[in-house]
């Protein structure tokens, strides 16, 4: 008979500035499955000024959601494209209970749910945020405190300048962090009580944060 082959469904949840963009883009490279974040979707779409980013620009800035249609058509669209076949990781979704039952309903047989959950606590969080650059071109994400490009501001890989996220700003983190808690937090309990959930300590360096996951995380 034909072994039937489990098709990975990862979900990094943690709060805003936890890592989970920086660890989902490491396993997406060991796994060999894209890493599908909703934040840089967006931020593409604000970037490029379509349809969907005038839609969300002002929501994004103030660190609300955006709401749950919207977010299911482009993430419904990005699954079904070839390149998600073997399993992809989601960076940013589901973000609240509802998001998690439409995810349900749009995934195909034999995709399989695992949930890694970087803990950090709120503490560290704004002192990470603030420090916070991306790359608009590689995605790499840098800390000025504790990951610092080699040379100031330019990424390592293909010197592209790097940005801050507008949303980074302390105000709006802790607005962030204020949405997490209310809309986000209650998907751990709902993940654990099915049994498909693993957490990690986030408050190590990001290759330590990284290896953990390689090592401890079963998906
Ligand atoms: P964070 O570092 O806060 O986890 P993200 O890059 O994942 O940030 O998301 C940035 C913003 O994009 C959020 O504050 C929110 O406005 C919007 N967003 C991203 N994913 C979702 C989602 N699944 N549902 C609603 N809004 C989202």
């Amino acid at each position: 008979m034909e072994e039937i082959k489990i098709i990975p469904v990862i979900i990094f949840l943690g709060p805003p500035g936890a890592g989970k963009g920086t660890q989902a883009l490491r396993l997406s490279r060991v796994k060999s499955i894209p890493k599908i974040s909703t934040g840089d979707m967006l931020r593409h779409a604000v970037q490029e000024d379509s349809d969907l980013g005038r839609k969300v620009k002002s929501i994004m800035a103030e660190g609300a959601l955006v709401d749950d249609e919207t977010m299911l058509n482009l993430v419904a669209d990005r699954i079904a494209r070839p390149d998600s076949k073997d399993g992809f990781i989601l960076d940013g979704y589901p973000r609240n209970i509802h998001q998690a039952a439409q995810l349900e309903k749009v995934l195909r047989p034999h995709m399989q749910i695992c949930v890694v959950v970087i803990d950090v606590p709120e503490a560290e969080i704004i002192k990470r945020v603030a420090g916070r650059r991306t790359c608009p071109q590689c995605e790499r994400i840098y800390n000025v405190h504790f990951h610092p490009p080699k040379a100031d501001e330019v990424c390592d890989v293909d010197g592209t300048k790097l940005f801050r996220r507008q949303d980074d700003q302390e105000r709006v983190v802790r607005k962030r962090l204020t949405t997490y808690r209310k809309e986000t937090l209650p998907l751990i309990e709902h993940y654990k009580k099915r049994g498909v959930l693993q957490v990690v300590n986030g408050v190590h360096l990001e290759e330590e944060v990284g290896n953990a996951i390689a090592s401890q995380v079963r998906c």
